[in-house]
C-alpha cells in the first residue's frame, strides 16, 4: 500500500471503531448509520482510494471543485452528496453528478433543481438543512430553513418532479440556544425528522454529526454521518 493508503486505513478504522462504540452505546445497531466521507480540499486521488478501502459515499460543499472531482472519478460506485450551500446558477452542474443534495433550504433552490432534475432525466435525493440557530422563520447565517419553515418545504419537494424528499440534515449551531449542546440540537433534529415522518413516511434519513460530534448524533439516532478531518486529516487552508 501507498503511504497515503495505510494513513486512510488507518484513519477509516478508527472512525469505524467510533461508529460502532457509539452504536453499542446507543444500543443501535451498526447497519443503521451510514458513513459519508467529506471530501472537500482534498484531490480526487484521496476519493480513489477511499473507494478503494470500501468507502461508497461522499460529499463535497463547493460546486466548482466538487464537478471536476466527480467527473474525474466516475469509474467509482460511489453515491455523491452536496453539502454546501447551493446557488441557484450552480444547480444545472451539480444535478449533473450528485445523488443527494443535503443543503435544500428554500422554495427557489427547489424550483431549480426540480427543473434541472427533469432536464437531466435524473432523481435527486433531496434533505432539507435546518437551521436550529435561525430566528423564528428566517435561514441560518451558514444556510438552513428555521424549523417552522420545514413543513412547506417539504411539501414543495415531495411535489417536484424529478426530486424526492429523503429527509433532514444539520450542522450543530455555533451560536444560539444550541451552541455547546450538539447532543440537544441533534435530538431537536430528530423530533424535527419524527414530525416530518408523519407526513412523509419515507424520508428517513438524518444527516448529523461530523469528525468532532459523531458520537452525539448516533446516540440522538442519526442515520448517516458525515465525517472529513477525522478520515483525510486536517484540510489545507480554504482559498
Ligand atoms: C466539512 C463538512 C463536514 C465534515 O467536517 P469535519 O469536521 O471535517 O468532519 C460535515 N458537514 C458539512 C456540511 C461540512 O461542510
Amino acid at each position: 500500500m501507498t503511504d497515503r493508503k495505510t494513513e486512510l486505513a488507518a484513519n477509516l478504522a478508527k472512525v469505524e471503531e467510533r461508529i460502532t462504540a457509539a452504536c453499542v452505546a446507543a444500543g443501535r445497531k451498526r447497519e443503521e448509520v451510514t458513513l459519508i466521507v467529506v471530501t472537500k480540499t482534498h484531490p480526487a486521488s484521496d476519493v480513489r482510494i477511499l473507494s478503494e478501502l470500501g468507502v461508497r459515499h461522499v460529499a463535497e460543499n463547493r460546486d466548482q471543485e466538487a464537478a471536476p472531482k466527480a467527473a474525474d472519478c466516475a469509474d467509482l460506485p460511489l453515491k455523491w452528496h452536496f453539502v454546501g450551500q447551493l446557488q441557484t446558477n450552480k444547480v444545472r452542474s451539480v444535478v449533473g453528478y450528485a445523488d443527494v443534495v443535503q443543503s435544500v433550504d428554500r422554495a427557489r433552490l427547489v424550483t431549480a433543481l426540480s427543473k434541472e432534475a427533469v432536464r437531466a432525466r435524473r432523481e435527486v435525493g433531496c434533505l432539507l438543512q435546518v437551521a436550529l440557530d435561525a430566528g423564528a422563520n428566517g435561514r441560518g447565517d451558514r444556510g438552513g430553513v428555521a424549523p417552522g419553515g420545514i413543513e412547506e418545504l417539504a411539501d414543495l419537494v415531495a411535489d417536484a418532479p424529478g426530486l424526492r424528499l429523503d429527509g433532514l440534515m444539520t450542522v450543530a449551531p455555533l451560536t444560539g440556544e444550541y451552541a455547546g449542546r450538539e447532543q440537544a440540537a441533534f435530538e431537536r433534529l430528530m423530533d424535527l425528522s419524527t414530525d416530518l415522518r408523519r407526513a412523509h413516511p419515507a424520508a428517513t434519513m438524518v444527516s448529523a454529526g461530523m469528525s468532532a460530534d459523531l458520537e452525539q448524533a448516533v446516540a440522538a439516532g442519526a442515520t448517516h454521518v458525515r465525517i472529513g478531518t477525522a478520515v483525510l486529516g486536517v484540510r489545507p487552508r480554504l482559498g
